[in-house]
């Protein structure tokens, strides 16, 4: 016959109590990491000497956004090179308001440019929807092979990453890509911005925040 004890419920209710404190403690470290990240980011100046580093900030602010929102810590936008506009903004949106499996944020990017320009054409219409005039895309991590496949059927030519990603981006190793994709690809401008050091370091911290951790419980 069982028999449970008075300091058998007792044990059982220090344990639990114990796993609820170590998650709560967990929970505030993270959010208070979140805060730190966010500290960073408003207090952040564009630094003159790299290109780059105003369009690197406008990615890491909409990054931080998706972060709080409980999704990937990732912004990307385009930029009209002739007048050096921010002309659409995207952020991941895997996770919030519900899961999505394709909502990188590259791909959020281009679905709001897209759906807001409503190119028509493709076929034998004669009218080329891909092409994109002086647009860039800026984005806050090297994008994955579904993005970078989306990038390059969009008509998009130069398209620049903040921080790399040498476990999961496809753009350091195109030769990596399908034949065909390779020959579409062929003569675009795809690398690493020109930002400064510590703004690089932001768009990492912002993106291991949230990596792949679905994909560690694998390992
Ligand atoms: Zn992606």
């Amino acid at each position: 016959m069982l028999r449970i004890s008075v300091g058998h419920i007792l044990s059982c209710c220090l344990l639990i109590c114990f796993c609820a404190t170590g998650l709560w403690a967990k929970e505030r470290v993270l959010q208070q990491s979140i805060l730190d990240l966010q500290a960073r980011i408003e207090s952040y100046v564009p630094d003159e000497r790299y290109r780059d580093d105003a369009f690197g900030l406008v990615v890491v602010k909409d990054a931080i956004v998706s972060l709080k929102a409980g999704s990937g810590g990732i912004g990307a936008c385009l930029v009209d090179a002739k007048t050096g506009e921010v002309v659409e903004r995207g952020r991941n949106r895997q996770y919030s308001p519900h899961f999505r499996s394709d909502m990188h944020g590259e791909m959020d990017l281009l679905n709001r440019y897209e759906d807001r320009v409503q190119k028509m054409g493709g076929g034998n219409s004669g009218n080329d929807p891909r092409q994109c005039g002086e647009l860039i895309l800026f984005t806050s991590t090297e994008p994955c092979p579904m993005c970078l496949t989306r990038i390059i059927n969009s008509g998009i030519q130069r398209m620049y990453y903040i921080n790399p990603d040498l476990d999961g981006g496809m753009a350091h190793r195109m030769e990596q890509l399908p034949p065909f994709w390779q020959k579409f690809a062929a003569g675009r401008d795809f690398r690493q911005a020109e930002c400064s050091p510590r703004l690089q370091k932001i768009a990492e911290d912002l993106f291991r925040h949230s990596v792949r951790s679905f994909a560690k419980q694998k390992e």
